[in-house]
């Protein structure tokens, strides 16, 4: 089963992925990608020795890799969903460094270089037609976004059906329930189809909150979780509950550089506050601490049952190759690194 290959690889897992430089002449310093899972990043200011800095990593994607290989690389985590283990799989990264694209796809709506969320709803739904004489599966898709954390949680959510569309922008509580945190008042819905949640995802995506800072204008100033749960009932009449949670966090650029005040600084510090507290529940999980402090944050509390205990956990740390990104490129590699057990 596609579980036992995935136990042997461990619970927690940390991939790296470089995205293609924007042009030819900008410098490279990511300079070298190792077949096992190595990087190493030139310090541009520094072109001698001591300038070289190295991370392990599960695995790493040059510039080149296709979103197939990224996908098949996943898939088998994945499909664990369906056996009954719950996954999250986290894209992060600094702004521009490509998580939206590993998670939805290329910018743009077009349908081709689909991104893991597309591809890994796609893939359920054949392994649920695949084993109709053996399992019912029923496939309920929400998703939730979660912007600037206080006291009270801000959660938005935004679903769509091919026949109606509905929207809210109010704020969500989390609540706790038997099978853990949830989201009771976001809508949810059944599935039948790829091209269902393709929509649902499309509105999710121009729906969520963006504000301009002076690295990019379509910044992304929320996490925005797509969360599949599978509910399966076989011959035996034993049933199968699990979830996957496809997380596209928030960019987590610095404040310094994203030169931002106000309103713009409050978001740069909640996103930083929760970037954090999910670095501090994943290192605690990979070095098997007895505390994890999932309650630092509403982005670790609803994700809670995903990660840990047997659940399975795949954080793509995203890094832009450019030589002005160089700050960023090591501060997301530490933050990998230290969420990792390699
Ligand atoms: P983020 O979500 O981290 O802010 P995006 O996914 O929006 O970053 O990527 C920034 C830009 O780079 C987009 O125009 C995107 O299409 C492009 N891009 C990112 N990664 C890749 C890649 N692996 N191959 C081709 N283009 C990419
Ligand atoms: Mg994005």
């Amino acid at each position: 089963l596609y579980n036992m290959v995935q136990d042997l690889k461990g619970n927690i897992r940390v991939y790296c992925r470089i995205r293609p430089a924007f042009s030819a002449e900008a410098k490279n310093v990511v300079d070298f990608i190792g077949e096992d899972g190595s990087l190493v990043v030139l310090d541009p200011l520094k072109p001698q020795k001591d300038g070289r800095k190295n991370f392990q990593f599960n695995r790493v994607f040059g510039p080149t890799a296709t979103q197939e290989e990224i996908f098949k690389d996943t898939q088998p985590l994945i499909r664990s969903v369906m056996d009954g283990y719950n996954v999250c799989i986290f894209a992060y990264g600094q702004t521009g460094s490509g998580k939206t694209h590993t998670m939805c796809g290329p910018s743009g709506g077009s349908t081709k270089d689909m991104g893991i969320n597309y591809l890994a709803l796609n893939d359920l739904f054949q392994l649920s037609n695949k084993r109709t004489d053996t399992v019912k599966y029923d496939i309920h898709v929400q998703m939730v976004e979660i912007y600037n954390e206080q006291n009270r949680l801000s959660v938005f959510h935004f679903i769509c059906w091919p026949d109606f569309v509905f929207l809210t922008a109010h704020k969500l509580e989390i609540r706790s329930c038997d099978s853990g945190p949830s989201v009771p008042d976001a809508t949810m819905h059944s599935v039948k189809s790829t091209s269902d949640v393709l929509s649902l995802m499309k509105l999710g995506e121009v729906n969520r909150v963006v504000s301009s800072t002076a690295i990019n204008n379509q910044s992304s100033r929320s996490h925005s979780i797509l969360t599949v749960l599978v509910h399966g009932k076989d011959v035996s009449g034993s049933i199968i509950r699990s979830c996957l949670h496809l997380v596209d966090l928030a960019g987590s650029e610095r404040v310094a550089k994203s030169e931002v005040t106000g309103d713009g600084l409050k978001e740069a510090q909640y996103i930083n506050k929760s970037l954090s507290c999910l670095g501090d529940v994943i290192a605690a999980l990979a070095q098997k601490s007895s505390y994890i402090p999932y309650r630092n944050s509403k982005l670790t509390l609803l994700l809670q049952n995903s990660l840990g205990g047997h659940a399975k956990t795949l954080m793509f740390a995203h890094v832009s190759p450019e030589a002005d990104s160089f700050g960023e490129t090591i501060s997301t590699l530490k933050f990998a690194q230290r969420a990792s057990t390699v």
